[in-house]
């Protein structure tokens, strides 16, 4: 451990501190794993200590330490982000903020937490006054809300209200800077953005506020159809039911569903899977529009009963990843966004043209008010190079994808950093300590 380390960990006298180096390396990881592009990029990638803070002001004095004496600070939630983002390159200091979880308070529609907090412990709370998060990730009882604002993009309530990035689903957040005498600045409305899926290169969020959506009681429902494109168009006609309220819409091209041992029994072989959360209200339109589409309701859990197995959703967005390579580790995935205007018409091209190799799998979801499949397909992995020429194909054709096999930002979803980030990232981290070697115009 180098000299400034040691000085840097007296000056923190009272917070938690971690140099065991196998703990610190578990606290280096994420699920990068999914992509062995990555793996073999990211080998060895590990911090020197890492730091929990309970409280702002030891995240100040930290950031305090870490500008004085140059160590480079990755910041961390619960390290569920999928591209390496919380993997520290150049070792130094993990800020681990999972000891910060406090609800400071509730209204009607908006809740104001701390950033560590585990997603599903702010449903718990905010559904005792009938309201609950409008988004969360397949992972939400272990991510916490700051690193799926700065690490993830969307997934269960995007039917209904769309990504993080769409303006309104982010309030407020609260940045500490790292600077000579680190600040607490408080961005709002627009602002927001600046920090937004910025990797935690430019300022530790220490509170978040969000608005919040009606918490229905959630009905989960497995429809089985024989034909894979019965199966996509049942999926994007229940998305556009303005007067139907869903939750989830995800749809799984056979052989997919074979991945998820604990349902079996309710997904004949052979069959394409629909999986949905429904509004209880909702429920008793859902017949007719299955049957306009072939379909067969295998599977219906009330919400009292949803709650006490392991939910649907788990088996839905990257969750499916993770279902697949558990059974076989050679699985990998892409992430893409079909166009609105042709959606199911390339996901049909895509369907044929692949076969087996890319096993279709959609998450339905709102784009600029439009219902648009997302896909996370399940790749059979050979090499890198088929892997890119996979990923060109879809490009070449309209699909949008947002390569999950790059740490880099600008390679991955947003294809250029947003520039405001940048600007941002000049004032509150001048001496380019956080996360570094995460965008390419900073290397
Ligand atoms: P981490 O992985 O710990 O961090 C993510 C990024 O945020 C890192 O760059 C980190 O430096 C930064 N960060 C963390 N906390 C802070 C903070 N307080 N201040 C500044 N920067 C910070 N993502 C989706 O969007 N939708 C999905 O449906 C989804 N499903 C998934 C399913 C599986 C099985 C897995 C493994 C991943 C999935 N992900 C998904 C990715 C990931 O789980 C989510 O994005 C999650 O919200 C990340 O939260 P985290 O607390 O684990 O963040």
């Amino acid at each position: 451990m180098t000299t400034n380390l040691h000085t840097l960990i007296n000056s923190l006298e009272g917070i938690e501190i971690i140099t065991e180096a196998a703990q610190v390396a578990k606290l280096s990881h994420d699920y990068h794993t999914f992509s062995p592009v990555l793996v073999s990029k990211l080998e060895g990638k590990v911090g020197d200590i890492a730091v929990r803070p309970t409280r702002e002001a030891e995240v100040l004095k930290v950031a305090a330490a870490c500008a004085k004496y140059r160590v480079p600070v990755t910041v961390r939630g619960a390290g569920t982000g999928n591209y390496g983002q919380c993997v520290p390159l150049h070792g130094g200091v993990i800020l681990d903020m999972t000891r910060m979880q406090k609800i400071l308070w509730v209204k009607p529609g908006v809740a104001r937490v701390e950033a560590g907090i585990k997603l599903a412990a702010i449903d718990k709370k905010t559904r005792e006054f009938g309201w609950e998060i409008r988004m969360a990730p397949s992972t939400y009882r272990t991510a916490t809300i700051g690193g799926f604002i700065a690490g993830g993009s969307g997934g269960i309530g995007s039917i209904q209200y769309g990504s993080l990035r769409d303006r309104g689903n982010i309030l407020a957040l609260r940045v500490v800077t790292l600077e000579d005498e680190p600040r607490v600045i408080e961005l709002r409305g627009d602002d927001v953005q600046k920090v937004n899926h910025a990797w935690g290169i430019n300022g530790i969020i220490t509170e978040v506020e969000i608005p919040l959506g009606p918490a229905y009681p959630w009905a989960e429902v497995i429809v089985t159809f024989d034909d894979f494109m019965a199966a996509a168009k049942f999926g994007h006609a229940l998305g556009n039911a303005d007067g139907m309220i869903s939750k989830l819409i995800s749809v799984f091209a056979s052989p997919i569903p074979r991945y998820f041992h604990a349902l079996q029994q309710y997904i004949p072989e052979g069959t394409h899977a629909v999986f949905l959360m429904l509004a209880e209200p909702s429920l008793e339109l859902l017949p007719g529009l299955v049957q306009r589409y072939g379909g067969q309701i295998t599977y219906e859990k009330l919400a009292p009963e949803a709650a006490k197995g392991t939910p649907l959703a788990e088996f839905t967005w990257n969750h499916t990843t993770l279902h697949a390579r558990t059974v076989d580790t050679g699985i990998t995935y892409l992430q893409s966004m079909f166009p609105a205007a042709k959606s199911l018409q390339l996901v049909e091209h895509m369907y044929n043209h692949f076969g087996d190799e890319v096993m279709m799998h959609l998450e339905f979801f709102r784009v600029n008010g439009a219902v648009v499949p997302g896909g996370l397909q399940l790749v059979r992995y050979t090499t890198e190079e088929r892997l890119n020429e996979i990923m060109r194909y879809h490009e070449e054709h309209g699909v949008t994808i947002a390569n999950p096999h790059t740490y880099i930002i600008e390679d991955g979803g947003r294809k250029v950093i947003d520039p405001e980030q940048l600007k941002f990232k000049e004032i509150v981290d001048p001496y380019r300590l956080m996360n570094p070697g995460k965008s390419k115009v900073l290397q």
